[in-house]
């Protein structure tokens, strides 16, 4: 029977899930996101939308009456009001896991109490227990928000001890953590999928590239050893047995001097490191999410060709409507976000570059310094 699906947020990762769901009408036959943005991305493509703020209480209700299955592209959504809708809607990842993973400090304990390595952390409640933890880690060290914080936006490094005070004030009491600053040699990440019945399947591990603490492009596969990326697939197969719940978990980690691998942060919905696969892969993301959290088999996850995933960004000192963007390559695909209004490092599209058999991630790198003034951000 076709379900209707729910979905907190409609931005573009809502925008790809409904694309995807309308690929699938015997098992989705409508999808209605939740999003305080009129004309957000998702409804652009065709799903109805609830204009309201993803913790609504309301809101949140009345999607859950409307719908069948409920998911989240996005993890700020009210856990406790998610779970007390569970008899209206089955929600997927499980709101027990959103409440973990939504605090950053909730999320690395988890971690750690299940044996999975993580940067050494502390709980920060006062400026005393900055001061005690820089003691302990030294400097720098990154003073984290411990939730609702994206793009790196919640975090403060600190380099010195005169960046105490002010970097306690930046956050202006929000409840915080510290954390040691790692000296990683490469950031990775794995996209696992779980389904309703407990199958399990990653895709291969990807290398991230971040600039302002933003992710600025995704080399799919990473530049790095089979011995590595066995074992970081590991770590995340193991992480996804610890999480209940089906659907999608983006599971970024670093990789030390010395090949260890420490994970930073999971996010429990669709992820932009895993943008690549709309054209890398037989499944993307956005289908294998679907897949998992109606209970269907999972798709092939195999790299069928490297691919180069690069993010559109707005430029930083603009805000305003912004010129269209023209491409047409052979092997590169853009997609757009259809959002109107430019804001500094706002995600506003992304484009895949995808290798010609034979190709190389050097020479897929190299033709993407050619294309970067082409999908560049100006105004109108
Ligand atoms: P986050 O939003 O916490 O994932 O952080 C955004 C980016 O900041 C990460 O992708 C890393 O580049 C950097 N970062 C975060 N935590 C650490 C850490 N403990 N050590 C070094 N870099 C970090």
């Amino acid at each position: 029977m076709s379900k209707i699906l729910g979905i907190i947020g409609g931005g573009q990762l809502g925008m790809m899930i409904t694309e995807a769901a309308k690929k699938m009408p015997e098992h989705i036959s409508k999808i209605i996101v939740l999003d305080p943005i009129e004309n957000c991305s998702a409804s652009q493509v065709g799903a109805e939308q609830i204009i309201a703020d993803f913790k609504d209480k309301n809101a949140i209700i009345e999607l859950a009456k409307r719908s069948d299955i409920i998911t989240y592209e996005i993890e700020s959504g009210d856990s406790d009001v998610l779970k007390s809708v569970e008899n209206d809607a089955e929600i997927n990842p499980s709101p027990e896991t959103l409440k973990i993973i939504q605090d950053k400090f909730l999320q690395k304990s988890f971690l750690l109490q299940n044996n999975i390595q993580v940067p050494e952390f502390i709980k920060i409640e006062s400026i005393s227990d900055l001061e005690q933890g820089l003691k302990k880690f030294g400097y720098p060290s990154l003073l984290k928000a411990r939730r609702d914080a994206y793009d790196g936006r919640g975090n403060f490094k600190i380099d010195s001890p005169e960046q105490i005070q002010k970097a306690f004030d930046y956050f202006n009491e929000k409840n915080l953590m510290l954390e040691k600053f790692v000296p990683f040699k490469m950031e990775v990440s794995v996209i696992a999928a779980r389904n309703t019945k407990g199958q399990i399947k990653t895709f291969p591990l990807v290398e991230n590239i971040h600039q302002d603490n933003i992710l600025r492009k995704t080399i799919a596969p990473a530049r790095i050893s089979e011995k590595i990326a066995k074992k970081a697939e590991e770590i995340a197969k193991t992480t996804m047995d610890m999480l209940k719940g089906a659907g999608i978990f983006g599971i970024e980690m670093f990789v030390t001097e010395n090949d260890e691998i420490l994970i930073n942060e999971i996010a429990p919905r669709v992820h932009n490191s895993g943008h690549h696969t709309l054209e890398s892969s037989e499944t993307s993301q956005f289908e294998q999410h679907l897949r998992a959290i109606l209970g269907l088999e999972l798709g092939n996850t195999t790299l069928l060709h490297p691919t180069i995933m690069y993010n559109i960004l707005g430029s930083k000192n603009f805000e305003g409507e912004y010129k269209s963007i023209n491409l047409s390559e052979q092997n590169v695909f853009l997609k757009m976000y259809g959002k109107k209004i430019s804001k500094p490092l706002r995600k506003l599209g992304h484009v895949n570059l995808v290798g010609n058999p034979g190709e190389t991630i050097d020479q897929l790198l190299k033709k993407l310094e050619t294309l970067k003034d082409r999908v560049s951000i100006n105004p109108a």
